[in-house]
């Protein structure tokens, strides 16, 4: 599908900053009208251009016509996501958040921050799956406090010994595992939190403007990484409930999960490919709270020149210091 402008026919996007449907060619809004469904294409509808799409695409931008595409068969039946959170950072926005993050390295190449390579980032919406638990934990254990007194010449010390038992129900909600294999990982988790709360239901509409993908991997197959994430967080819960001690000594710990649900989702990632001298610089940038992952790429030559500056500004400094001194 495709969705146009009922008043000049333009591509309607969905934007941030209008919180709903947008046309950028006559700024008109809520102006827009589904278009064509597309099944199995390989072909652009509008401009007939050849599309080069990938194997788990969902939405893609024709790049001939610049229209946003979204196909139909990859957000539809057992693709279609349950919820999404819609970009809250526009373009606009994320490219004046990477300029203020990032204008005080120095040593950055000129063109890092330039207008022509910003605007080559993309939205991408990347599948989650999204699982909630109800977890057991279990926990026993053998706990031992002293304490320590004198008495005239004797020395006393009490050693008591105490069971531990912790048995408890921990609820999970939305533990969030990427479903692109595309995205890596550590990049994904280190782009959390998303605050849940603004998700909405899923409408393919808020697709426009941005790239997607179906999920790559079923939330079967994912199901590990979420299980990682709780048992590490259960651990976490058990280890703060058991305070007070002088040792501890476990003897059995068990967490059992049992699923109670895996949701579909999409969640936004603006995505910045910096290339130089041969090598890519990725950045990425939470759609809805501006967090960036990424680090600057260093220019040697600006280094060097900056040394120069440095090592000139100093001999001037010097040598008008030897000027003074020889006016004494
Ligand atoms: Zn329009
Ligand atoms: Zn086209």
């Amino acid at each position: 599908m495709i969705f146009k402008c009922k008043n000049c026919g333009g591509n309607t996007v969905y934007s941030p900053e209008h919180e709903g449907m947008f046309c950028p060619y006559c700024e008109s809004e809520k102006s827009h009208e589904r278009k064509h469904d597309l099944y199995n294409i390989t072909h652009c509808p509008d401009c007939s251009g050849e599309l080069e799409i990938g194997e788990y695409t969902s939405a893609l931008q024709c790049p001939y016509c610049s229209n946003y595409i979204i196909l139909n068969e990859r957000v539809e039946g057992e693709f279609t996501p349950k919820k999404m959170i819609p970009f809250k950072y526009s373009k606009n926005m994320v490219k004046q958040l990477m300029r203020d993050n990032f204008k005080s390295r120095v040593f950055a190449p000129t063109d890092f921050l330039s207008e022509v390579r910003l605007n080559s980032m993309t939205g991408e919406y990347v599948p989650f799956w999204l699982y909630d638990y109800d977890a057991r934990c279990v926990y026993r254990g053998e706990g031992t406090k002293t304490r320590s007194w004198s008495s005239g010449e004797m020395h006393y010390t009490e050693t008591s010994y105490y069971n531990i038992i912790r048995d408890m129900n921990v609820g999970y909600s939305d533990i969030p595992v990427d479903a692109s294999i595309a995205m890596p990982d550590h990049i994904m988790d280190l782009m959390e939190p998303y605050n849940y709360d603004y998700m909405v239901d899923f409408v393919p509409e808020f697709m426009s403007g941005f790239n997607g993908q179906k999920y790559n991997m079923s939330v079967d197959t994912l199901e590990k990484r979420a299980i990682e994430k709780l048992r590490s967080s259960a651990d976490t819960i058990l280890r703060n409930s058991i305070n007070g001690y002088s040792q501890v000594v476990a003897t059995d710990r068990q967490v059992t999960p049992k699923r109670t649900d895996g949701k579909f989702c999409l969640l936004p990632v603006w995505k910045y490919i910096y290339k130089y001298k041969g090598e890519e610089y990725p950045f990425y940038i939470n759609g809805q709270t501006g967090k960036i992952i990424g680090k600057a790429p260093v220019s040697k030559a600006k280094v060097k020149a900056y040394g120069f500056t440095l090592w000139a500004s100093l001999t001037a400094i010097i040598l008008m210091a030897g000027y003074i001194v020889t006016n004494f």
